[in-house]
């Protein structure tokens, strides 16, 4: 049997992209899946059987990681948070929130930092340097020149990514830009047509020639974080990860407890008093939630 990955469903057919001969094949489903029903989303791992030329038979489901609702893809393994240098302003609180968002659902992130044409590059590191500093990855684009282009697509190689953000940062320019088949509207006048367009029609996975698989839907709209226990909270903040499990209370929330090695690390300046701040105000968010 060959084996392959669904990147688009459409009208019951299921376009896998063979491991072998990275040829496009149109299969459908065998009746007992639809029957049994088992769902299969674009990211799947699929075995199939060709019947004729590049029509196939999906025959099996090989066992998926984790799956999104929002876009619904299957087996994402990293999340592209895409912010703008300027207009809008780079929100780190918001960059926090996605952060944690992306270490809850266990994924690698690539923050990408647009629209540097508008601040230059020196600026654009200086407002990234504490996410360098905590060892994110980072590449800094502008879609009017296209520089940073290329990085980009080398941090997309060999894996599913998923681009996420708020809006008005050059998402779609962005994925446009990777996909010059696709025509995602961009701009501000049309985002009632992205709107209306992106609610029919399904995600689809972009095959780049590095191997690399992008999700053409940005997803994360939805930011709520009450479904995060207040004690994991902590460790979704990278650089407070090592410090958790010294505090003296194994239950600690890093408030006001004796002893406790995270607020200790702040106190020192190993840990940016910013990013604690907003630990603090995700943590009596998520508390108020409950
Ligand atoms: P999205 O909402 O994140 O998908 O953002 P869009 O791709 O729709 O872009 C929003 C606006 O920003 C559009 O008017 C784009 O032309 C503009 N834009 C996108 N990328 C860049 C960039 O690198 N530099 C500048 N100056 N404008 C950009
Ligand atoms: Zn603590």
């Amino acid at each position: 049997m060959r084996e392959g990955r669904i990147i688009k469903a459409y009208s019951g057919y299921y376009y896998v992209l063979a491991f072998d001969d990275e040829e496009l094949y149109e299969t459908s489903l065998r009746g007992r899946f639809k029957k049994k029903g088992i769902d299969f989303y674009v990211g799947d791992i699929v075995k199939f059987t060709v019947v004729n030329q590049q029509v196939g038979v999906i025959e099996e489901l090989c066992p998926r990681s984790i799956s999104l609702k929002r876009p619904a893809v299957a087996n994402v393994e990293q999340m592209v948070l895409v912010f703008a240098g300027q207009d809008p302003e780079l929100n780190c609180k918001l960059v926090d929130r996605f952060l944690i968002l992306a270490e809850a659902y266990d994924l690698d992130v690539l923050i990408c930092l647009n629209k540097i044409d508008l601040i230059g590059l020196e600026e654009a590191k200086k407002l990234m340097n504490k996410y360098e500093k905590i060892s994110y990855s980072i590449v800094y684009t502008d879609i009017k020149l296209k520089k940073g282009i290329k990085d980009l697509k080398k941090g997309l190689a060999n894996r599913i990514s998923v681009f996420a953000g708020p809006s008005g940062v050059g998402k779609s320019s962005l994925l446009n830009l990777l996909n010059p088949e696709a025509d995602l509207t961009t701009g501000e006048v049309s985002q009632k047509i992205k709107r209306g367009k992106h609610t029919t029609r399904h995600v689809e996975l972009i095959p780049l020639d590095n191997g690399g698989l992008v999700a053409d839907t940005p997803g994360f709209t939805a930011l709520n974080i009450d479904f995060i226990a207040p004690r994991q909270l902590g460790y979704l903040f990278k650089e407070m990860r090592e410090y958790i499990p010294d505090c003296k209370f194994n239950n600690c929330l890093h408030l006001h407890e004796p002893k406790c090695r995270v607020k200790e690390a702040v106190d020192n300046e190993n840990i940016y008093e910013s990013r604690y701040n907003n630990y603090l105000s995700f943590l009596s968010e998520i508390e108020g939630g409950n």
